[in-house]
């Protein structure tokens, strides 16, 4: 099949959180099972790119029209990349916003994304299944079943729309619909209409073919109140259509075995270059050498609300009465930037802090720590807990989500699972489960037989592209199927699974 996946960032070209790292793997495992695949991003500052596949495209923003290109970018690991050029949209600093503040035009940046990788689909590179992901993509399934709806080009193709993360949805103002070009009917509360504004997920989530989240547990929690974001009632009208497919990892370059970036390279039969990686660490965070002792607790993170940092500001006195280390790398929210620079000036002996974007420190993190925090008040997938297990760095994690999914709780008589989880969002409760973990570290050969189960595990991609290849076949031969019913009666097929048309 030919798949083209709509995204707005991607690995190797940009990225700032675990969409890019799955816009990168997953073409790659679907190219190995033997998919012809093209990913289509947004030309950021810094991408470079070999040709041109169209050199003006006509699209309608605001009161006028602008004329993006696209660029023809290599193949890499046999996945086809081009790129949506508009200097004045996408050579910026940053992918969504500067300083805590998002982009003001991010509706038409992103309205104009979408209308140029449909005319990709249709002029340059034909697919037989569209996959787009979260809000930035998501007017493609709305213009398909509307603007687009008589277009012979798209009339079987299916469109799939994965939800990264349900908390960012691309919500503007009512008057976003004429800078977008769309017409007033689609205010409407059984289209993108939500609570007065225009939520462009929420178009998505409507006009999609099938829609994926990136847990099986995620799948179900963005179906409460809870969880939904205020879509949930959106989400469980779908809920048919509605597949939790977990994120894998990409172990060519998220392992100790192979990972290029870390101080020494170690596996499970050989754990002698951990202590080396943690030592490395210490350094790269000028923490002494007398925290080798310690157990080293690693945080790397978008620091935004959703993270659990609040829990961590409430028991992080108390969590530094015990004998451990911190190493944290992230960015984010100047409120928890301060937070954890105010812990490093009172603990600068044993916590570690690195405010920014950093790889190889990311990799470093992952190497050289003995456990990994991670307190989410909600978490689709999560990567970073999944990417510890291999390093032996053992996750310490709430239960939900993604989270809840991939870390199984270490049961001390049995020697079993892989992790520690607690369940209610308590900062108490994430004390006493890291005194827990504190408690197993300090039980040598216990802490071992841990870090041996986790580094067993195998979260690869190919059981997690298998089942997006079922999933396209399904939603391509359904396609079919409603367009042979509505030729045999002569009608114009409905433009949604769900009622009513609008
Ligand atoms: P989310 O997508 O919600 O940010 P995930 O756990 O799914 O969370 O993915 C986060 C990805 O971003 C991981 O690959 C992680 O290593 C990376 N990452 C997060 N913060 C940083 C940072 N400050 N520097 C480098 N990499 C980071």
């Amino acid at each position: 099949m030919k798949i083209l996946f709509i995204a707005s960032e991607g690995l190797p070209y940009s990225k700032t959180g675990g969409l890019a790292d799955v816009i990168q793997a997953l073409p790659k495992a679907l190219v190995a099972s033997g998919h012809e695949v093209a990913v289509v991003l947004p030309h950021y500052r810094g991408t470079r790119t070999a040709a041109t596949a169209a050199s003006s495209l006509t699209i309608p923003i605001g009161n006028g029209l602008r004329f993006p290109s696209i660029a023809d970018g290599s193949v890499v690991d046999g996945v086809r990349y081009f790129f949506i050029e508009d200097p004045q949209y996408f050579d910026r600093a940053q992918l969504y916003g500067e300083n805590g503040r998002d982009y003001p035009d991010n509706a038409e940046r992103f309205g104009l994304f979408s209308r140029a990788s449909i005319e990709l689909a249709k002029q340059i590179w034909r697919p037989d299944v569209i996959h787009c992901h979260d809000w930035q993509a998501s007017l493609v399934p709305v213009l398909l079943r509307t603007q687009y709806s008589g277009d012979p080009a798209f009339l079987g193709v299916p469109v799939v729309l994965t939800v990264h993360n349900l908390g960012y949805q691309g919500i503007f103002g009512r008057d976003a619909l004429a800078r977008l070009g769309l017409p007033e009917t689609l205010f409407h509360v059984d289209a993108l209409e939500f609570y007065g504004k225009v939520n462009l997920l929420k178009g998505g989530l409507l006009f999609s073919d099938y829609l994926t989240t990136v847990s099986r547990k995620y799948a179900q929690e963005i179906q409460t109140v809870e969880y939904g974001h205020g879509l949930d009632g959106v989400i469980r009208l779908r809920a048919a259509d509605l597949a939790g497919i977990l994120n894998g990892v990409d172990y060519s370059m998220w392992s100790p075995e192979n990972d290029a970036l870390i101080a020494r390279k170690y596996s499970a039969n050989d754990l002698a270059g951990k202590a080396a990686c943690k030592s490395d660490l210490l350094d790269q965070l000028k923490l002494p050498a007398a925290n080798l002792k310690r157990p080293v607790v690693g945080i790397l993170s978008r620091f935004a609300d959703q993270k659990g940092f609040d829990l961590i500001a409430q028991m992080a006195v108390d969590l530094l009465k015990e004998d451990v280390c911190l190493a944290v790398l992230g960015t984010g929210e100047p409120k928890y930037e301060s937070m954890f620079q105010a812990l490093a000036e009172r603990e600068p002996d044993r916590v570690g802090v690195r405010l920014g974007f950093d790889n190889v420190l990311a990799h470093k993190i992952e190497a050289g720590s003995d456990m990994f925090l991670m307190p989410s008040r909600y978490e689709p997938c999560g990567l970073n807990q999944i990417y510890s297990l291999r390093y032996g760095t053992v996750p310490v994690v709430r239960a939900t989500g993604g989270l809840d999914d991939t870390i199984e709780a270490f049961d001390a008589r049995t020697g079993a699972g892989t992790g520690f989880k607690f369940q209610e969002y308590d900062a108490k409760e994430l004390v006493a489960t890291l005194r827990q973990a504190i408690k197993v570290y300090r039980d040598a050969p216990l802490w071992r037989k841990l870090m041996a189960n986790g580094m067993a595990k195998d979260f690869s991609w190919a059981a997690s592209a298998a089942e997006y290849t079922r999933l396209y076949k399904r939603a391509w031969e359904s396609r079919a199927k409603v367009l042979a019913e509505s030729q045999m009666q002569g009608s114009v097929p409905a433009n949604r699974k769900i009622a009513p048309n609008i």
